[in-house]
């Protein structure tokens, strides 16, 4: 046994605390100034890197001129509405606590223990499978309802509602599905800073989307991929993705490129199609 002395204590309570607004003014609140969650499932500092990277992209793209301050309101659109899910789960995963999967077999002889393990491990997992296992809250977040996504025809394919099981997808508003060019080099290495075209050159929007970018001054890297891999990944040709590695557009050719670029950037328009 090793003596300890406690020297303080600090009470803390887990709380499921939201804000009803994430800004005003230019005051943004991000991370637990904006929500709390109970810590089971460990999703507090996810959602405020979360928060932070998006209003981050947005709050520069207007001091940089690119994007208008309607921009901004697009935050908390976007991200209040993964803070609800959020705590709802985190609360969830609050029902059964450790003091209530201990069993005292655990602690008694070999045969006791042997005998209690495997029904203690089912006791656990069940009840605590949200908690364990959650990839596709952290990596699914899709801003399907965004006004800055353009969801298009071919948004067909919606993150499952499951927790657990994250398919990567290249829906518009979700993020960017990974892949490996080759052993050193990811895909999102490539991605410029800010918006990125990504896909097959050949395509009939490769040019006019950049050729509008241009036009309207604002910032986008285009990165080639072979049009079987763009296919494989993307189920489309082109996608076009966001400073935050959200999926704000994909298609073949968008009707108007300009009008899809000024959307994905805040500004009032109406809504685009594809062709
Ligand atoms: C027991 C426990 C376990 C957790 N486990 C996990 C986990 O496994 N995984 C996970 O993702 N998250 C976990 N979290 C949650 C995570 O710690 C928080 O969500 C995260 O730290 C929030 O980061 P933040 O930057 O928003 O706020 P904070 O970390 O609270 O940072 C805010 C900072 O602002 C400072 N500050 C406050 N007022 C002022 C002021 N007026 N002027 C200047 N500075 C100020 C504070 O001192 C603090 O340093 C856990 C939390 C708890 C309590």
């Amino acid at each position: 046994m090793v003596p300890i002395e406690i020297l303080a204590t600090d009470p803390w309570r887990a709380k499921m605390a939201l804000s009803n607004t994430f800004g005003k003014g230019r005051i943004f609140l991000a991370g637990d100034a904006a929500h709390q969650n109970p810590p089971w499932g460990g999703h507090g500092f996810n959602t405020g890197v979360g928060d932070a990277v998006n209003i981050g992209w947005k709050l520069a793209a207007v001091l940089n001129g690119w994007a208008p301050t309607s921009l901004l309101a697009t935050y908390e659109v976007e991200r209040r509405p993964v803070a609800v899910e959020t705590i709802a789960v985190a609360t969830q995963n609050m029902a059964t606590l450790a003091p209530e999967l201990a069993d005292p077999r655990l602690m008694g002889s070999d045969d006791k223990f042997a005998a209690a393990r495997h029904q203690v491990a089912e006791v656990v997992q069940r009840t605590k499978a949200s908690e364990f296992h959650s990839l596709n809250l952290v990596l699914g977040t899709t801003y399907r309802s965004s006004p800055i996504v353009v969801a298009g025809a071919s948004a067909r394919q919606e993150t499952p509602d499951n927790l657990g099981d994250y398919h990567p997808s290249a829906t518009p508003g979700a993020r960017l599905p990974h892949t490996w060019l080759s052993p050193q080099k990811s895909l999102y290495d490539l991605l410029g800073r800010e918006f990125s075209l990504v896909g097959d050159p050949h395509a009939a929007g490769w040019t006019p989307m950049l050729e509008a970018a241009s036009e309207l001054s604002i910032p986008l890297t285009p990165v080639e991929l072979r049009s079987e891999l763009a296919r494989q990944l993307f189920e489309v040709p082109l996608v076009l993705v966001r400073p935050d590695q959200h999926v704000a557009w994909r298609g073949t050719a968008p009707d108007d490129a300009r009008e899809v670029l000024l959307r994905v950037t805040g500004h009032p328009v109406m809504p685009v199609g594809e062709r």
